[in-house]
């Protein structure tokens, strides 16, 4: 008698920015997201930690690596390149891309970011499972590195990009003619999502994947304008997305039946209300700063810096290296940390260990100061305050996130048909190729089975 060999199913990851563990309790709880209920009577729900800066592209790229900054290497929404001595800024808003260049930050969002910003010790997920013979698809993310080329669909982009086999990129890049709608038409009615939306179906349809991420970016969007937990339409078109792939597999069974999911956010967001300018502290250094983190790039004496935000109350932790520890300062108190030497994974510290009692607080602020890309300070704001960008925008009345405290960090996490357990956004990516039986990168690791 043969054994009996169980396929693996292939895997979803949806990925829905700045959706807070709270509000997703509320939807699911109350019965106003269907979909999103169907799939956590299915799966396991818990409470999750994102990365820091707790900013999209450096979020999407942990996802897409296993990875804090320390290894992938992405640091901020706008960050100094040091090799190239300019800035480099995805899009902190419309203000801050046209004074960093409109061109050079499309080429930087579009390509860079993956092409040469994305560490070259980092792995992502569409790497690894390729290589594994396995096909990848990604809709939307902005981290997508990967080894087909695709051509780009619009004139005013000259070179392809290099991502999965299956790759949908906002119309720019299109592995497939899906007849998908344009994208960009109309950001707050929820035309990305829609595009994203018709691509996903396009794809479950045909079974076209073992892998698939699919990225639904506009809650985000809305939760900026309207304050965390309040954009329910937006999030009623998340569950309508949902529902709709669901539909496309043929119904709930056989959609559980031929797919795994993992659906978590990036970061979450907390209500801003006051404006601070990083920039009137560091007249005469560097500053990149944008939503609710800030990096300083400075010559000259660490200490000396942090110490003229003693007392900011726009800020909550102030952090910096000096030679083998880390220090994170609030209001002249200090705490120092680095990771130990021995067997166990954790931090020698002394001084005042409330500083940094944040969720992983000691380890994400270690990864955020070890990446190569990061200022020589690191601030993270304190709760209400956010960081004016290039262009002097902010998101004061509505949602913002960037920081190391809890609200912005926590997301939430739902896995359905999986039985490894994803505290950290970290987790997803091993997660996903533990599930496909591939090995993992080095810097990775699986946490233990539930
Ligand atoms: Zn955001």
């Amino acid at each position: 008698m043969s054994p009996i060999v169980s396929p693996v199913r292939s895997l979803i990851l949806i990925v829905i920015d700045g959706l807070t563990p709270s509000m997703f309790e509320q939807v699911v709880g109350d019965g106003s997201a269907p979909a999103l209920a169907l799939l956590v009577s299915h799966g396991s729900y818990r409470r999750a930690i994102s990365t820091f800066p707790s900013l999209t592209p450096v979020c999407l790229s942990s996802l897409a690596t296993g990875a804090h900054p320390d290894v992938h290497e992405i640091p901020h929404l706008v960050w100094y390149h040091r090799g190239e001595q300019r800035l480099v800024e995805y899009g902190s808003s419309f203000g801050a891309v046209r004074a960093a260049g409109t061109r050079r930050s499309l080429q930087d969002t579009v390509y860079e970011l993956n092409a040469s910003h994305l560490g070259t010790r980092a792995v992502t997920v569409y790497e690894a499972l390729e290589d594994a013979g396995l096909t990848a698809a990604a809709v939307n993310i902005t981290c997508y590195r990967g080894r087909t080329p695709h051509l780009p669909t619009v004139p005013i982009l000259t070179r392809p990009a290099y991502g999965p086999k299956r790759f949908f990129f906002y119309n720019l890049f299109e592995s497939d003619v899906t007849g998908a709608p344009l994208s960009v038409r109309n950001r707050p009615g929820g035309t990305i999502d829609a595009y994203a939306g018709a691509v996903a179906r396009w794809l479950v349809t045909r079974d076209g994947f073992d892998f698939l991420v699919y990225y639904l970016s506009d809650y985000d969007y809305a939760s900026h304008a309207q304050g965390p937990d309040a954009a329910h339409g937006a999030l009623a078109r998340c569950d309508d997305a949902v529902a709709s792939l669901i539909a496309a597999a043929g119904g709930e069974e056989e959609f559980l039946e031929r797919y795994a999911v993992v659906l978590c956010a990036d970061h979450g967001q907390t209500s801003v209300s006051e404006v601070a300018r990083l920039e009137d502290v560091y007249p005469d250094e560097l500053v990149t700063a944008s939503n609710r983190a800030g990096m300083v790039y400075a010559a000259g004496e660490l200490q000396a810096l942090a110490t003229r935000l003693d007392g900011n109350e726009s800020v909550d932790v102030v952090l910096y290296r000096e030679q083998e520890e880390a220090v994170a300062r609030r209001d002249g108190e200090e705490l120092r940390f680095a990771p130990s030497t021995g067997a166990d994974e954790g931090f020698t510290t002394s001084g005042d260990a409330s500083i940094l009692d944040h969720p992983d607080g000691l380890e994400r602020a270690w990864a955020a100061l070890a990446n190569p890309n990061a200022g020589e300070l690191i601030v993270s704001a304190a709760l209400g305050w956010e960081f004016a960008d290039l262009a002097g925008r902010h998101h004061s009345g509505g949602g913002s996130h960037g920081s190391l405290l809890t609200g912005d960090s926590e997301v939430p996490m739902l896995t359905v048909g999986l039985d490894v357990e994803a505290r950290s956004i970290t987790d997803v990516m091993p997660l996903a190729l533990e599930h496909f039986g591939v090995p993992l990168p080095s810097y990775a690791r699986l946490r233990p089975r539930r």
